[in-house]
């Protein structure tokens, strides 16, 4: 639910096997991970913690506790200039704006903060008050993605979205008049056909809003989510593979003629706008996650947290530390990351990653083409990029 400059792209080097390990971006992005939502949505399967109230406090003190943590780590000594911080959930808009303020000025006081530093705030529309956003953007947040995900009311019931479609203008506005001039809205597609949902309409209406970045995802049924469990029931009948590529390709053709460009396979952007902190995930630059579930990767290197938010305090208030794990990606891994990860952006692979029989039929069937070196999928490409990334 995922902006300001483009990353520069020339900075970006080819892979060598000597340098496969290592990061390619010098610069370092911080994640923030809020457990907390007022309900559980019915696709939802991330590491949530429902509550009417969020401890803001409390949640606060052990995002600080944790980064104190990271303060000594040597990961500083290639990456010392925070470039991007992103405020992810759950439902970051319903930490106190005092908790956010404190949590940035925490944050860039003891790191430097790169003098174009993106910062992004995830908020449900509900939470959207012209005091919220102006206390957002007094704290030094220069971006939000909108969770919207649909306008029509049936759709957001059948999701348990705690937002109406009206709220969503209505929040657009308040932070346009506080000043935020980087808005990306985020909308599911792929719904069961039986809802009757008009994807175009649902488009239209968010281009209406005119926003900078729009990310759209296809709706998957997790086993464990009130629609897996309604699956499981056979009370649920998933989108069939025609229409959910039809509402893909169709909202690659809109996104196209409205001048976005598509430069991943869920995410495109007016021109200057593309997500910078997403961005550097899809670079494999190093970045530190904060919160309960949440990761850190610096080359090869992974880190992962306690996922359930009490453990994570828990861990923190006795002094000790939140860390669950920690591995070395080995050469396959990595090599796999990184085709995966390439093969999703616009910006592809260096041509030679791609076998030339397999390089061929991709292009021969529409999925594929090379520009300047490089291969790109296209969208038809993108609808199959586990399949692709599979057969190489
Ligand atoms: S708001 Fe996002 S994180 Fe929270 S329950 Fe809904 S989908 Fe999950």
């Amino acid at each position: 639910m995922p902006t300001l400059l483009p990353p520069p792209q020339d900075h970006l080097v080819s892979l060598s096997p000597s340098r496969a390990g290592r990061s390619l971006d010098f610069g370092m992005h911080v994640y923030v991970h809020v457990p907390f939502c007022a309900r559980r949505c019915s696709y939802c399967d991330f590491a949530i913690a429902v509550r009417r109230e969020v401890p803001s406090a409390a949640y606060t003190h052990a995002v600080l506790r944790e980064w104190a943590l990271w303060l000594d780590d040597p990961v500083w000594e290639e990456s010392p200039v925070i470039e991007t911080i992103y405020f992810g959930g759950g439902t970051p808009s319903r930490v106190s704006a005092d908790g956010i303020a404190q949590l940035v000025d925490q944050l860039t006081r003891e790191r430097s903060l790169a003098a174009e530093a993106e910062i992004t705030l995830e908020a449900n529309p509900d939470d959207v008050t012209l005091a919220a956003a102006a206390s957002w953007r007094a704290a030094g947040v220069n971006r939000i993605s909108l969770g919207v995900q649909s306008f029509d009311p049936g759709v957001l019931q059948w999701m348990h979205r705690v937002h109406t479609a009206e709220q969503v203008p209505a929040a657009v506005e308040a932070l346009r008049c506080a000043g935020f001039q980087d808005l990306s809205l985020d909308l599911i597609f792929g719904l069961p056909a039986d809802l009757d949902r008009d994807w175009e309409t649902d488009l239209d209406r968010a281009f209406a809003l005119g926003p900078e970045h729009l990310s759209f995802y296809g709706l998957t049924v997790e086993p464990h989510t009130v629609l897996g469990h309604r699956a499981g029931r056979g009370e649920l009948t998933p989108v069939d593979e025609e229409r959910y590529a039809a509402e893909f390709l169709a909202a690659h053709r809109e996104l196209s003629r409205r001048g976005y460009d598509h430069y991943e396979v869920s995410n495109a952007a007016l021109p200057g706008c593309r997500a910078r902190h997403n961005s550097a995930y899809w670079k494999r630059a190093p970045f530190i996650g904060l919160g309960p579930s949440a990761h850190s990767g610096f080359g090869r290197e992974r880190r992962w947290n306690v996922r359930e938010w009490a453990e994570y305090e828990r861990a923190l208030q006795s002094g000790g530390s939140p860390l669950a794990g920690r591995e070395e990606l080995d050469e396959p891994a990595i090599q796999l990351e990184e085709l995966y990860l390439g093969l999703r952006t616009r910006r592809g692979l260096p041509e030679h990653r791609i076998p030339s029989p397999l390089r061929s039929a991709w292009i021969g069937s529409g999925w594929a083409e090379v520009q300047e070196g490089r291969v790109r999928l296209t969208p038809e490409g993108w609808l199959r990029l586990d399949a692709l990334v599979a057969s190489v």
